[in-house]
């Protein structure tokens, strides 16, 4: 594991760039909710980016079927911390499946379509850089999970 200041928004620009031909296929508002400053966090960068990318990746299969698909990513400094969003507009998700998402091999997708492991391996990923990763359903609808990660304090 290679630790060094990472920029969280130069990471969920080279996750974006790896969708954007799916992004505009299925006509995807991507909304960026990101501090004015740019916001560090002492991490892995290519283990960030794959994180990054499971999340994005969930979050378009979830809204497949959703009528305006929007993508809401945010980065924000609390403290030591660093909060990084990743939320959609889909159907959420079923209370009964919110304590078992991050178990490897679960998953409600259709033989093809999921494996079951990318929640499980991110999850693992965040853990080892010393932060957490947690999902909830939003009040208005969708999906929302939330990466906390320590801030790179030599950045300050
Ligand atoms: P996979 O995508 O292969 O199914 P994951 O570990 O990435 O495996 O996700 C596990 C399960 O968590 C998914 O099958 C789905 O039921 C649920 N899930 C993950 N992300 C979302 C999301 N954005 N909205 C609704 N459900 C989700
Ligand atoms: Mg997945």
């Amino acid at each position: 594991e290679t630790l060094t200041a990472v920029s969280v928004a130069a990471c969920f620009d080279y996750a974006l760039r790896l969708y954007q031909a799916r992004l505009n296929d299925a006509s995807v508002q991507v909304e960026r909710r990101f501090a004015e400053q740019e916001v560090w966090v002492r991490a892995d960068l290519v283990r960030l980016e794959q994180v990054l990318v499971n999340l994005i990746g969930n979050a378009l299969q979830a809204m497949s079927e959703t009528p305006d698909p929007r993508l809401t990513l945010s980065v924000e400094r609390r403290g030591a911390e660093v909060l990084i969003g990743v939320a959609d507009n889909g159907p959420g998700i079923a209370e009964e499946h919110l304590g078992r998402l991050f178990e490897p091999f679960f998953t409600t997708k259709s033989p093809g379509n999921g494996l079951g492991l990318g929640l499980s391996i991110s999850s693992r990923i965040i853990d080892d850089l010393g932060g957490s990763l947690n999902a909830v359903n939003r009040p208005a609808g969708g999906a929302l999970f939330t990466i906390r990660l320590p801030a790179d304090a030599a950045s300050d």
